[in-house]
């Protein structure tokens, strides 16, 4: 969709440049500036400034790839965590997630996206060669022994674990994935076919 011609007048420029944000159209970004411009000046010069100093602070950890104000994040820096396994997740908000469970301790691989050819996603696009370098270069002298894939069940985040699975595989190298159920606290007779016929696959011995 080409965009327009930029606006000649500020209050124009301001709602062309809130398009930006996903699944914003004309109608809602002409909303938010008003509102903006109409209720909170204050937050919007907060906003802006936020802005400014996000974009000329943020960049990506060396190591991980997730977002960081240092070069080396502080996750890839706490000598703590286990450098021999990694965690491959879609984004930022995946990894919080996976951090939230306390049940993972060793490093991550953020993609910053996953394989979508449609969308023009590609091996390139989802900073494969980064990963291969994160795992071939050992880290304190410890190399990877396991990469944990974690990228969502959905038929671009599948494809994107089976990429790097098979990759990795080819590699000798130890792939698991997460595994794909019953939510915890769900009952059967709730939830969907698609997700019981998998358990049902991935079942396991009760020790
Ligand atoms: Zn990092």
């Amino acid at each position: 969709m080409a965009r327009q011609e930029t606006p000649q007048d500020a209050l124009g420029r301001l709602i062309e440049a809130l398009r930006v944000l996903p699944g914003v159209g004309p109608k809602s970004a002409q909303r938010m500036a008003f509102y903006l411009l109409q209720h909170d000046r204050n937050g919007a010069a907060l906003l802006a400034q936020s802005l400014g100093e996000a974009v000329e602070t943020v960049g990506h950890c060396a190591c991980c790839n997730t977002f960081s104000e240092t070069p080396i994040c502080i996750t890839c820096s706490d000598d703590r965590r286990d450098p021999s396994l990694l965690c491959i997740v879609e984004t930022p908000a995946d990894q919080v997630m996976v951090e939230q469970t306390l049940s993972f301790k060793g490093n991550y691989f953020v993609l910053m996206g996953r394989i979508s050819p449609l969308d023009g996603m590609g091996p390139n696009e989802i900073h494969f060669d980064r990963l291969l370098n994160r795992i071939e270069a050992p880290t304190a002298g410890i190399a990877v022994r396991e990469v944990v894939l974690a990228t969502n069940f959905t038929s671009e985040g599948e494809a994107t674990a089976h990429y790097i699975g098979e990759v990795l595989k080819s590699k000798g190298i130890k792939v698991t994935r997460i595994a794909r159920g019953i939510p915890v606290g769900g009952e059967l007779e709730y939830v969907d076919a698609g997700t019981l016929a998998r358990a049902l696959m991935d079942r396991r011995s009760v020790s």
